[in-house]
């Protein structure tokens, strides 16, 4: 039966890479569900297989073999043009490197989803209200090149979530930022999980995002090893 709370269902998925004439095998069989409005950390040494998950749930890349559902979708079954709608309308993303567009200022970076997603009407109103919420609003005219990297990864936060998806993906998201601006960029999250029911998954390193998580789920060697509830 389809429950509609599970935001994210893999069964046994496997990923793995070819690289010249060798395979690595980075997912070896991992089963896991996510339901909404948890706030859930993936853990794990370099290299056990964090980003290629977030990528196979994120729709950036396909599983070899196994089952993945991501907000309802059938994730191996969509076509391309599906997995990009999926992505722009149901997911948000943050990156370990900010990536935000550097010839764009922080509002234009935000208004940008809307456009790729064709909202017409009210994109500079939609971006300025979230980033008002999140407390950036006075940043709204800088271009990346002007703000710190704290303050580029609070901006790439509100671009993720400007268009309120369900789930929010987040790769090491703090591992460029001292303690002060980790621990604002988690209380953003936090805040934004609380208010809006947002669901976030994110991979991190960190120590004080793992104490942070309600749910701490480890990764070693491509196969999940722990899963916890703090
Ligand atoms: P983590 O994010 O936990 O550090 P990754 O998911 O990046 O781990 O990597 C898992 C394994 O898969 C590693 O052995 C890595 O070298 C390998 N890997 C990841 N991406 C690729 C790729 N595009 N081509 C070949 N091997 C890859
Ligand atoms: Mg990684």
């Amino acid at each position: 039966m389809l429950n509609d709370s599970i935001l994210i269902s893999a069964k046994d998925l496997k990923k793995t890479f070819t690289a010249g004439n060798f395979e690595v095998q980075a997912l070896k069989g991992v089963d896991f569900e996510l339901r909404e409005g948890e706030f859930a950390a993936l853990v794990g040494p370099s290299g056990s297989g964090k980003s290629t998950f977030l990528n196979l749930v994120g729709a950036l890349d396909s599983p070899t073999s196994g089952e993945l559902r991501v907000v309802g979708q059938d994730v191996p079954k969509l076509s391309k043009e599906q997995r990009a709608d999926l992505r722009l309308h149901s997911l948000g993303f943050v990156f370990q490197a900010y990536n935000l567009v550097p010839v764009l200022t922080a509002i234009e970076n935000v208004e940008f989803v809307l456009e790729l997603q064709g909202v017409k009407a009210e994109r500079r109103d939609r971006a300025m209200e979230i980033l008002n919420e999140l407390g950036l609003a006075d940043l709204a005219d800088r271009r990346p090149s002007e703000l710190s990297g704290g303050q580029q990864q609070r901006v790439a936060v509100a671009r993720a979530v400007v268009s309120r998806p369900k789930l929010v993906l987040a790769d090491e998201p703090t591992a460029n930022l001292d303690g002060t601006n980790a621990e604002s960029l988690m209380d953003m999250m936090l805040g934004l999980r609380n208010k809006n029911g947002m669901t976030f998954l994110f991979a991190t390193h960190d120590q004080r995002m793992m104490n942070r998580a309600e749910r701490v789920v480890t990764l070693e060697d491509g196969v999940i090893r722990g899963d916890h509830k703090q």
